[in-house]
């Protein structure tokens, strides 16, 4: 059975929104060196919105139409803003044949009997789509902190569409207590380097590694683990290796159901500061226990 204070500690986490999965995970968030942080949807709201549409020869209704159609089946924050303009402008997608997700890149579907491709600019270069002259555009955004979302059909580059997420309004707050109480803070992102500094400049974070796929955001974990215990904030699909491999696992309750089995801690409120109350209950608890 569990030492009483585990017990009470468990009772005033979960007045404060935190779910402990383990007692495990409980005793040993006080022993954590470093609080690695996902980006979309951990350290920003998640609710990224369309700001821009480039589009290479067609219209942008189309371009948007086909985008749209794509990513309908699609969880990713992305795909549903994607999705909700469209919606708004009154597209109709066409029919979706095939659909296929690829965690931290974007997705594939079968349109019309042609691929199409949406995601990261990186993730169309790698199945051979050429961004050519969009290519200055797409650097331009991604200067601006934007989200760059590349469409292609049949290979051939169709437009980009630019999106933008905010920071968690308590991020900054979060990323300076947990600086106080002496832990190292890291942000780990699939989103590119250009967005990823600026939002981790914004909270205060020094050590950034972005455009990493999901298998790797795991293997980046085990590399900070040689330097001490580590935490991993994440909610994505693509978090779930880094939740799993990570000392500690903390999911947000608004991430996917994969993020959320993989971590040992859940967070109920849609309020970031809730990592900082987690630490100080763990320490507590600790601390009763002597
Ligand atoms: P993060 O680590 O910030 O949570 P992800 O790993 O989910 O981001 O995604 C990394 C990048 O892959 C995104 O910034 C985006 O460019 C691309 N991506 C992933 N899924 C999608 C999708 N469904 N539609 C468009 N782009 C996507
Ligand atoms: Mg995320």
């Amino acid at each position: 059975s569990a030492p009483l204070s585990i017990v009470r500690g468990s009772g005033e986490a979960a007045e404060r929104g935190i779910l402990m999965r383990t007692g495990e995970a409980f005793q040993g968030y006080r022993l954590v060196r470093t609080v690695v942080f996902d980006k979309t949807g951990t350290l920003t709201e998640g609710e990224p919105a369309v700001q821009e549409i480039v589009a290479a020869g067609g219209t942008e209704g189309e371009l948007l139409a086909i985008a749209a159609a794509a990513e309908a089946s699609s969880e990713h924050p992305l795909a549903q803003a994607i999705v909700n303009v469209a919606f708004k402008r009154g597209l109709a997608p066409p029919a979706v044949e095939e659909f296929q997700a690829v965690p931290g890149q974007g997705v594939t579907a079968r349109i019309g009997g042609g691929a199409v491709l949406v995601g990261s600019p990186g993730f169309l270069k790698s199945r051979g789509v050429n961004l050519g002259s969009l290519a200055p555009r797409i650097d331009e955004l991604e200067t601006q902190g934007r989200t760059v979302t590349a469409v292609a059909r049949a290979g051939q580059a169709l437009g980009v569409i630019a999106l933008g997420d905010r920071l968690r309004p308590d991020a900054a707050k979060t990323v300076a207590a947990l600086h106080q109480r002496g832990l190292r803070t890291v942000l780990l992102t699939g989103d590119n380097e250009r967005a990823a500094r600026r939002f981790a400049a914004e909270a205060g974070i020094a050590e950034v590694h972005a455009g990493v796929r999901p298998e790797r955001k795991a293997e980046i974990i085990r590399e900070l683990q040689t330097r001490g215990r580590a935490a991993m904030v994440g909610d994505g699909v693509n978090d779930a290796p880094a939740l799993m491999q990570a000392d500690v696992g903390i999911a947000m309750a608004s991430g996917t159901d994969i993020a959320i089995e993989s971590a040992d801690i859940i967070i109920l409120r849609p309020r970031l500061e809730t990592v900082v109350a987690a630490h100080e209950i763990s320490r507590r608890g600790y601390r009763k226990m002597l």
